[in-house]
């Protein structure tokens, strides 16, 4: 099989309710949907989807990587990954999301030429995954109210952002806690927004509750401080920005400055480079955990995929389409019940795209 082009297609996606993190309100997302084709009648979906203040990219840097690279990639047999994935980093640094894109494109062709769905071909542990969801920054009455309605929906996990105020954060998770039930887990994305000493003594008020995670409390910069946090508080600390490859993660869980990684695929380069970080962690003996920027169905049936066929992903962060309203050309990939998102048996990514 052949590589015969490479297409880009933007999409722009409207949320259902703005998302409040530290970097801003977010009302629509847009992203890149890449389709590689070959000189077979196959085809492979992939989704770039930039977030610019972790992987640096836009949709026009993504276009035009894309115009950089697909000339070394024609003609290139898509079904050896580790070969393109080669050729992409000799060609250029960087541009993670979209060379995840095409990461994925190339895992929906490898599933489709196999003619089996891709959480078999990558191991095959489950073919279902539990998810959080993420409760943004508001008003406290308003994140306990979103936070009982999600319970109500039957999820039993909760990730609270927090990190733009402190005395707002306790009060908010303070209220959280009260308000549900005691089954509910809760876990807290400080997305880069404390220092060390905040982050210990905030984690320390809330000792022997259901707040049972503390997620990325300082900027991906410090490279120093999380082992000490880690071995200051009771909860778990996860690490986000602060890795972003198998390179990254093995220098966290050398300090043992981790106790769970949190893989994006945006941030790993794909499929390819998350069972990479996963195969790291799980030899240092650290769990990791699958989140996502603002993907799609589309890429998050692919992290689905990855964290389904792998017993080591202990932990699903993979809400960002239930916040869209999805358009009808897209759809596929799983099927989604409380927070259970169970896999398709239809080959690749499963994913049925108009593009
Ligand atoms: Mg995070």
């Amino acid at each position: 099989m052949k590589i015969t082009d490479i297409l880009a297609k933007e999409a722009t996606i409207m949320l259902t309710e703005p998302l409040k993190v530290t970097f801003g309100d977010i009302k629509e997302v847009k992203t890149l949907f890449i389709k590689i084709e070959t000189d077979t009648d196959l085809v492979g979906f992939g989704e770039s989807c930039p977030f610019e203040p972790v992987t640096g990219e836009t949709l026009s840097t993504e276009q035009k990587a894309l115009e950089f690279l697909s000339p070394a990639l024609y003609g290139q047999d898509p079904l050896q990954i580790e070969k393109i994935h080669n050729i992409m980093d000799d060609q250029i640094v960087g541009h993670t999301a979209l060379k995840a894109g095409i990461d994925l494109a190339l895992y929906d062709l490898l599933g489709k030429q196999a003619n089996l769905p891709l959480y078999k071909l990558l191991g095959g542990a489950s073919n279902q995954v539990t998810t959080d969801i993420t409760i943004s920054i508001n008003p406290v009455d308003k994140m306990v109210s979103d936070a009982q309605k999600y319970v109500a929906q039957g999820f039993s996990e909760l990730k609270i952002k927090a990190g733009l105020d402190n005395t707002h954060d306790e009060k908010a998770i303070a209220a959280i806690l009260e308000a549900v039930d005691d089954d509910t887990v809760v876990k807290l994305d400080a997305n880069q927004g404390w220092t060390s000493k905040q982050a210990v003594r905030f984690m320390n008020r809330f000792n022997n509750t259901k707040l049972e995670m503390l997620e990325q409390p300082l900027p991906y910069t410090n490279t120093s401080d999380n082992a000490l946090i880690r071995q200051n508080i009771s909860q778990d600390l996860i690490l986000d920005e602060s890795v972003h490859d198998a390179h990254d993660a093995f220098s966290v869980l050398q300090n043992r400055a981790a106790d769970v990684v949190n893989i994006k695929l945006m941030k790993s380069k794909g499929i390819f480079g998350a069972e990479q970080i996963n195969r790291v962690a799980e030899a240092a003996g650290v769990a990791c955990m699958i989140g996502c920027m603002a993907e799609t169905r589309l890429g998050i049936a692919a992290a689905v995929h990855f964290a389904a066929a792998h017993k080591n992903v202990h932990y699903c962060d993979l809400d960002s389409f239930m916040m869209f309203k999805e358009p009808d050309w897209l759809s596929g990939g799983f099927e989604q019940n409380g927070d259970v998102l169970t896999l398709t048996e239809a080959p690749g990514l499963g994913i049925n795209l108009e593009f």
